[in-house]
Parts: structure tokens; C-alpha cells; sequence
């Protein structure tokens, strides 16, 4: 029987890659509903090549009428629409790619009715790992980012209690190495274009600011329910290492591969088996150098601030992370430069009144708070 498999954020970098996968292993995967937010064309025709009985669009759409669909086919629109389809009696994962806060409701939901979440939306564990992760049984949750499916494939058969640290690579963006007046000048052109990775607008900023990174070692804490102190950023500019844990006894466990997230988006579905590789496998004769450097954390402030609401805790990583969303999404409309993001996310950051993560509504609220100050101070 092919797993069943909701994907929602699919017109996206990780839903396209995920329907790649599917498309290689039809026989074990069956595409079953699909999400997106406005860009009704793309989900319609992803509908049709894989027959899927669910769709539903953030969104309405006027024009959602001119396009063929596959017979049956039942559409929803808005935000209760898409966290319905990862509540479908027939789904058995669902694969979260939306972008943002918008995440966190569908990811709760999955979890609610018993499905396997394969979570590339790692802003629902920033903001939400509170609740989330006492809600997650053991294989429940399965981390799409990168560098925590290395992680999760690092730490398997191992004591929990063996390990000494993780090792969290980062390639240090399109902007590493830069002074801080350089950084003030940089367009959002110029922080699209990533050196090793092809992702969608908002996270490209995130990896430019290296706020990303912050959110992943927010993201490790809750997964693998870790300290702060033992989660170390390491700079590895080839991103060819995608992630390490280092044990008691200074053995170092690392995860190697090539730099295409249709990898961990698989293993997230083939889990815990392994099915034959969606892309070319990493050719050892063909690398050059792997280098590694600390992260430079006084030029790139986002991801101090990051680390220092991770470790606060409760309430200010939603603020931060909805600071940041305004912010980014201001940066992408040149409505404000580069470190006018740090800036807005650190006086978010030192207005919000921190309380203990409680309820999707209490966040729901902070986060609506956060994006309102964020707005006025930009
Ligand atoms: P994209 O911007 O490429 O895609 C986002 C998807 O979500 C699109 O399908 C978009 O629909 C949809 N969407 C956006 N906003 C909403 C909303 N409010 N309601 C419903 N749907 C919405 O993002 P990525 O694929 O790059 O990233 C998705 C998630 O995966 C993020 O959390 C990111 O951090 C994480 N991730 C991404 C990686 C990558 O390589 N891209 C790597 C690791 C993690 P539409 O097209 O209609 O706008
Ligand atoms: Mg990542």
C-alpha cells in the first residue's frame, strides 16, 4: 500500500522537491491533497498529474473556475481549508512547507489526529515547540530541514544520555565574510542569490542574516530536546556536511551528502527505511576543502538575538520570529535595508513582556502583537 501523503506549501521550493520525490517513487508514495497560498494555477495543474482528491488555496480565487481539475476534486479555500486537508481520514503524512506562523496551526493539527508530520516549516517549532513536542510519539515527527534530518540520522541507535553536543553547520549565506557597512547596502537581489542551497524567498533572507541558523538551533532544542549549551554553530561554507553530534567519549557522528533537500524531504517519507536516492549521490573524488570557522556573531546580530530569545524561552521566540517575518517581508519590497531587520527584531524583542507558552490562541495573539510593533517600527 503507498503511503498517503498530503503535501501543503507544494507550489513552494520544498513542495515542488517533494512532488519530485513522489514522482520518482509513485509506488510507494501516493500524493493524496495539496495546499498553497495564492498561486492556484501551479497547485491546479500539480493536481491534475497526480489525481488528487484535496486541494485548498490560502486564498480565494476569482479565477478558480478556469482551470481543469481531476474529476471529484474538492477545493477549499482559506486557512481552516488547508489545516482540513492534514486532518483527512485517508492521510497517513503530512508534509508541512508552508512559510511562517502560517504553519504552526497545520502542524498541530497533524499531530492532533495522529499523523506523521514530516515538518520542513520550521517556524512552528520556533514558536510552537512548547506544545508541539509533548504532542509528538516517538517517529511522529520527522525533521525535512536539512541539517536536522542529519541530526535525527546521527543520534539513531545511540543513548540519549551519550550525547556531549551538536554540531550545527551553517554555510554563512550569500554574505559572509562582509563588514557591517557593506551588509547596509545589500539589496534583496543580492541576499536571493545563495551560495549552495535553492530555496524560497524568506528563508534565503533568514540564511543572509543568519537568522535561519538561530531558528535552527531553536528548532534542534525542541526536536531532539537538548540544552542550549550543547548546540554549537559551526560555519562550513560547502555545506557538504550537513550536521554532527559528537558523543561522551569525543567520537563525532557527521551526515554527508549532496546539497539537495529532495534527500531529507525523502528520508522524512521513507522513514525508517531507505529508498534509491532522488538525485545523483555525492562523488568524494570531485570535493575540494571542507572548511569550518566559528560563526562571526557580532556582524550578524540576527543570530545572537535568536539564540538569546531561544534560551529566554516562553513567549519570545513567536516575537522574534514575527518581528522577523514583517521584516523580511518588508526587506523582499525594499520597503526598509538589510540591517533594518536585526534592528526591528531586537526592538520587538525588548518590548515583548515574556510569558510561558500556553495555547495556539495565547501565541496567535503574541505573534499578532509582535507584527503590529514590527510594523510601526519600520
Ligand atoms: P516557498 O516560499 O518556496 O514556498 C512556500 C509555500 O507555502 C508555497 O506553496 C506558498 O504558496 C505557501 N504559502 C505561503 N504562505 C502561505 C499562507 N499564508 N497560507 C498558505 N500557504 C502559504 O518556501 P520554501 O519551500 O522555501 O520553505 C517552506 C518551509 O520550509 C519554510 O518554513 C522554510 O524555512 C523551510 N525550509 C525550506 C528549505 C528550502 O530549501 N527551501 C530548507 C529547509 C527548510 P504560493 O506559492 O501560492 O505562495
Ligand atoms: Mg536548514
Amino acid at each position: 500500500m503507498p503511503l498517503k501523503v498530503a503535501i501543503l506549501g507544494a507550489t513552494g521550493s520544498i513542495g515542488r522537491q517533494a512532488l519530485d520525490v513522489a514522482r520518482q517513487h509513485g509506488d510507494a508514495v501516493q500524493v493524496v491533497a495539496l495546499a498553497a497560498g495564492s498561486n492556484f494555477a501551479l497547485l491546479a495543474q500539480q493536481a491534475l498529474e497526480f489525481d488528487v482528491s484535496h486541494i485548498a488555496l490560502g486564498l480565494p480565487a476569482a479565477d478558480a473556475g478556469q482551470y481543469p481539475l481531476p474529476a471529484g476534486c474538492v477545493v477549499g479555500f482559506g486557512g481552516a481549508a488547508i489545516t482540513a486537508l492534514g486532518e483527512l481520514p485517508q492521510v497517513d503524512v503530512v508534509l508541512n512547507a508552508l512559510v511562517g506562523f502560517a504553519g504552526l496551526r497545520v502542524s498541530h493539527a497533524a499531530l492532533a489526529a495522529g499523523k506523521v508530520l514530516a515538518l520542513a516549516n520550521k517556524e512552528s517549532l520556533v514558536v510552537g515547540g512548547d506544545l508541539l513536542m509533548p504532542m509528538a510519539t516517538a517517529g511522529q515527527l520527522l525533521p525535512v530541514d536539512s541539517e536536522h534530518s542529519a541530526i535525527f540520522q546521527c543520534l539513531a541507535g545511540e543513548p540519549a544520555d551519550a550525547v556531549a553536543r551538536i554540531w550545527l553547520t551553517a554555510s554563512g549565506g550569500p554574505f559572509y565574510g562582509l563588514s557591517r557597512e557593506e551588509l547596509a547596502g545589500m539589496s534583496a537581489a543580492q541576499a536571493l542569490a545563495h551560495p549552495t542551497w535553492q530555496m524560497g524567498a524568506k528563508i534565503s533572507i533568514d540564511s543572509a542574516t543568519l537568522m535561519n541558523k538561530g531558528l535552527e538551533v531553536i528548532e534542534a532544542h525542541h526536536l531532539f530536546a537538548i540544552e542550549y549549551s550543547k548546540i554549537e554553530v559551526v560555519v562550513h561554507p560547502q555545506s557538504c556536511i550537513h550536521s554532527m553530534v559528537e558523543y561522551a567519549d569525543g567520537s563525532v557522528k557527521a551526515h554527508l551528502g549532496v546539497t539537495d533537500m529532495r534527500v531529507p524531504i525523502q528520508y522524512a517519507l521513507s522513514y525508517p527505511q531507505r529508498w534509491a536516492a532522488p538525485v545523483q549521490p555525492l562523488d568524494f573524488r570531485q570535493l575540494a576543502d571542507l572548511s569550518f570557522a566559528a560563526p562571526d556573531m557580532e556582524t550578524f546580530k540576527a543570530l545572537r538575538l535568536a539564540l538569546a530569545a531561544g534560551e529566554s524561552g516562553g513567549t519570545l521566540p513567536c516575537a522574534l520570529n514575527a518581528a522577523n517575518e514583517v521584516a523580511v517581508a518588508a526587506f523582499l519590497a525594499g520597503d526598509c535595508g538589510f540591517l533594518d531587520i536585526e534592528r526591528v527584531v531586537e526592538q520587538v524583542l525588548e518590548q515583548h513582556q515574556r510569558q510561558e507558552v500556553e495555547s495556539l490562541e495565547q501565541l496567535e495573539a503574541v505573534d499578532a502583537e509582535a507584527r503590529a510593533h514590527a510594523r510601526e517600527l519600520l
